[in-house]
């Protein structure tokens, strides 16, 4: 399993950014691996179920922030549901969607902050999306899609 996450997982869990709540993604995608692409987000595990109405009000949001920021969900979806399912786990657990893809000493002081709050600054000043949910048509992860069904998070999330 370790072999399907990307290269840089490793750097990151080492410099400490990298989240003890967060899944594995892959790190693969259509055949490209992660090494070639400089992704920072790897692992995001839910260690709690979030709610199912929380799951849906981030699946509606990055849906709707895809088309207005004209970014595309990851070729493949699971990297999405994931993101998706991280950030509704935060919004359960702290009251706002932290980015899920890194590591917080204080999860409450960061909200407080805002800086990480989906969508972050670096997405919204520079279309810059470490976690892989939102991608600009040029990135070579990027698929074709902007929407993602609650069952398809379902499915591709039950795997974890
Ligand atoms: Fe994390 Fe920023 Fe991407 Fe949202 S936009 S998932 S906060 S990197």
């Amino acid at each position: 399993m370790a072999s399907s996450l990307c290269t840089t997982a490793a750097t990151h869990r080492g410099s400490g950014l990298w989240s003890s709540s967060l899944a594995s993604i892959p790190a693969t995608v259509g055949g490209r691996t992660g090494a070639s692409h400089g992704c920072s987000l790897l692992v995001v595990r839910a260690t709690v179920e979030p709610s199912e109405k929380s799951v849906e009000v981030m699946r509606k949001f990055s849906e709707q922030y895809a088309r207005r920021s004209g970014t595309y969900f990851c070729a493949d979806k699971g990297v999405t549901a994931v993101v998706i399912k991280g950030l509704a786990d935060h919004k359960n657990s702290v009251g706002a969607p932290l980015c899920p893809c890194r590591h917080y000493d204080s999860k409450e002081a960061e909200v407080g902050q805002g800086f990480w709050n989906c969508p972050c600054v670096p997405m919204r000043e520079r279309k810059e999306c470490h976690c892989m949910l939102f991608l600009t048509p040029e990135n070579d992860f990027a698929g074709t899609e902007q929407t993602i069904s609650l069952e398809e998070i379902r499915e591709t999330t039950s795997k974890f």
